[in-house]
């Protein structure tokens, strides 16, 4: 199937057009026509498998057609349509997409969260928002100021419920939900279906179809994944000595930070090796070809950061190399999901620090499996203890999110799957790197 097949009006699928997506994914078929046509839904789905353009087309959509059909623009502060999501981040690319996504609309998207100031925010709410996608801290503080009001919202989407109760946000999340209007449209979107989110499900949505997909961790399962464990400071000489041994033909290699990328560009063409590097830092064109040149072979090594290579496919990729491991499990699987595509075998390469320790736990937990572990290499770590100055804080619980867990739902009124499987092709098509890390 393709979008155009979806009865998508025009501003849409020219943006999706433009974004080089020609296939929906299976969440993406099963719910858009679910959501055009007003009813509630159900998706248990991770970040991954193209969640937010699921919701967010048919929201655009709907709102278009409503302002068409001559509904008032929104009046100050008053929102038509509010996603919750769990962190700024998350927060932030969720509005992105709708912008995206919306851009031949005319309709206004606005993110707001916590941990800045708040007048920006406040000053966008108070020229009148189409979407607001928000964090729940933030936005029953805006809302106990009288600066947002909910009473005009017409859809309500809760996005990654499960982490929301992970990080004890259900409480702010429930004095949200007293706040909207009875009559919505609502949607709800969870990895994992633990009692609380069946019982808020049960509550909150009328009526809805479910639609479910197979999670994101079990198209990992065909790569191959080793650990090294090493000290921070020994990390380039040890990617340096990695690459010199010729059967790594190429390597798109994963840095957390923007700076982080330049200094291991920089390293590796000291050493030899031609190098590619794309962030948010670089202009669309310089990307452009740092990628077509990786593409081309023309250079062996693309240096990536999460937010710049989203959406990048390169087919035929052998390695994924991280140089540091991401402190989000999702997006360790959807970094190696890179490689290993379309049958061919891939190879994922981590380094771990001291620090990253924590983080290798959650996705082992994620993934459902311990990577196996390279001890014979040059630079073993030789950070065992740290002083408790060093030490960081500890990390939340990340909750229930092993597979066991992904109960079906009890309210289910029509079970669907949709399998995302490995030979689903919907993201194969490179598309163009318009993030705005
Ligand atoms: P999500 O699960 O919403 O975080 O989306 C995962 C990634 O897939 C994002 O980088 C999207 O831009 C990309 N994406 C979503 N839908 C499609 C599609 N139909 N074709 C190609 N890429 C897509």
């Amino acid at each position: 199937m393709k979008f155009n097949e979806l009865n998508l009006i025009e501003p849409i699928l020219k943006a999706l057009n433009d974004e080089r997506y020609e296939i929906p994914s299976p969440i993406q078929e099963e719910s858009i026509p679910i959501l055009l046509q007003g009813r509630d839904l159900l998706g248990c789905a991770q970040t991954g498998t193209g969640k937010t353009a699921a919701f967010a087309i048919p929201i655009l959509q709907m709102l278009y057609q409503q302002r068409e059909n001559g509904a008032p623009k929104p009046k100050p502060n008053s929102p038509k349509v509010l996603v919750l999501t769990p962190t700024r981040e998350l927060a932030t690319q969720v509005a992105q997409s709708f912008v995206t996504y919306g851009r031949y609309t005319g309709l206004k998207t606005i993110a707001i969260f916590g941990g800045v100031s708040q007048n920006p925010q406040t000053a966008a709410l108070r020229a009148g928002v189409d979407i607001l996608v928000a964090t729940p801290g933030r936005l029953n503080d805006l809302i106990g100021q009288k600066l947002c009001d909910l009473s005009d919202v017409s859809m309500f989407v809760l996005d990654e419920a499960d982490r929301m109760l992970d990080m004890g946000f259900f409480p702010d999340v429930k004095k949200v939900i007293a706040r909207l209007p009875q009559k919505r449209q609502t949607l709800l979107f969870s990895a994992t279906m633990p009692e609380e989110i069946e019982a808020l499900a049960n509550s909150i949505l009328d009526n809805p179809e479910t639609v479910m997909v197979t999670p994101v961790s079990s198209t990992v399962d065909s790569i191959e994944q080793y650990i090294y464990f090493v000290d921070k400071s020994n990390k380039i000489k040890l990617l340096i000595n990695l690459l010199e041994d010729n059967k790594i033909f190429s390597a798109l290699v994963f840095s957390r930070t923007k700076h982080g990328a330049d200094r291991i560009k920089k390293a590796l063409t000291q050493a030899g090796i031609e190098t590619g590097v794309i962030h948010g830092d670089k202009t669309q064109g310089v990307r452009q070809k740092a990628l077509s040149d990786f593409k081309a072979l023309r250079t062996r090594i693309l240096v990536a950061t999460d937010i710049a290579a989203r959406g990048i496919d390169i087919d035929e990729l052998s390695h994924v190399i991280n140089y540091d491991l991401p402190n989000e499990p999702e997006t360790y699987v959807h970094r190696i999901g890179r490689t290993g595509r379309a049958g061919l075998s891939g190879i994922a390469i981590s380094f771990c620090n001291f620090d990253e320790k924590e983080y290798l736990k959650d996705i082992q937990k994620l993934i459902g499996k311990e990577i196996p572990v390279v001890k014979e290499h040059p630079y073993p770590m030789k950070i065992l203890v740290k002083t408790p100055k060093q030490q960081r804080p500890p990390r939340p619980p990340r909750g229930q999110r092993s597979q066991e867990n992904q109960k079906k739902p009890k309210n289910s009124q029509s079970n669907r799957k949709a399998n995302h499987s490995k030979s689903s092709n919907w993201k194969r098509k490179g598309k163009p790197t318009k993030s705005s890390e």
